[in-house]
């Protein structure tokens, strides 16, 4: 059913019921952003977290995932991804990712954003560089999706996407390979794989009712990864400082819903000139 070569594809209601998970995670995110200050443990993030998740009727999907203690993967400065909580204190000027999963009636939805503690005015300009090319190449990728393309094509988009940034913000930029995008749907991750740079092969054709996790990782210097003695958090080899963004996204054949998005994606599609169609 989900074939290496083949797409899983929704029902408009699945995709709607998958909705109500990519909501719950987008006010978990929109939360923890608002939250997230100079002092605060990584695991008080996460408490609030779970909490607010399960105040929602919905399950941390991360909680006890393979053994994983946190309901959110908080990851700090040259930590990439997977970072687990606890008791690490942020400090003015940490460059944190978030990650979040959460399950509504068997549906999962799954983003991440990234943040500066103590606002954009704290962080560095190349962090801050970072961050929003991140974020661009993420939104780039994601517009790349339409019913009949390739679905590598969102790779290729994320890399020309990255390339011209660390061009015009005169950084080097490495986009992280050995972590990538993935199908999404009654379980967090499904086939396929979604690359965030260019491959040879062009993927499968992009079905109406196809949803994925679209979730570039880019650091500021080397694309090479470690994984600590946890056994979970991803640091870059370099010690550089990496970001993350993710959504969970549906492609029909009227256009894009991003279902974590608290707008669905609207105001950012709209921009890139991109259809945006929620099913109503
Ligand atoms: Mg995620
Ligand atoms: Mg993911």
């Amino acid at each position: 059913m989900f074939g290496r070569k083949g797409l899983d594809v929704k029902t408009p209601d699945q995709i709607r019921r998958m909705r109500l998970a990519g909501l719950v995670v987008g006010e978990t995110l929109e939360l923890i952003r608002g939250l997230a200050g100079a002092g605060m443990t990584t695991g008080d993030l996460d408490r609030t977290a779970e909490d607010f998740i399960r105040s929602k009727g919905a399950t941390p999907s991360f909680l006890g995932y393979h053994g994983f203690t946190g309901s959110l993967c908080v990851s700090v400065n040259e930590e990439v991804v997977h970072g687990i909580p606890g008791p690490r204190i942020l400090r003015e000027g940490d460059l944190v990712s978030i990650d979040c999963g959460a399950i509504v009636d068997g549906w999962h939805g799954d983003a991440a954003i990234s943040l500066i503690v103590g606002g954009r005015e704290a962080g560095s300009a190349r962090d801050c560089a970072l961050m929003d090319a991140t974020l661009a190449s993420m939104w780039a990728g994601i517009t790349a999706l339409a019913v009949g393309c390739r679905l590598y094509e969102v790779g290729a988009a994320v890399e020309d996407c990255i390339v011209d940034a660390a061009r015009a913000d005169g950084l080097t930029y490495g986009i992280v390979e050995d972590y990538v995008g993935h199908g999404i749907g009654t379980e967090m991750h499904q086939d396929p794989q979604v690359p965030n740079y260019r491959v040879r092969d062009r993927g499968p054709v992009v079905k109406s009712g196809v949803t994925v996790a679209i979730e570039p990782m880019v650091t500021l210097g080397s694309a090479e990864t470690d994984v600590l003695e946890d056994d979970w958090t991803v640091v870059t080899q370099d010690g550089s400082r990496a970001a993350h963004w993710e959504h969970s996204v549906a492609v029909t054949d009227a256009g894009i819903w991003v279902l974590t998005a608290l707008d669905g994606g609207q105001e950012q599609l709209e921009a890139l000139a991109a259809a945006y169609a929620p099913l109503v």
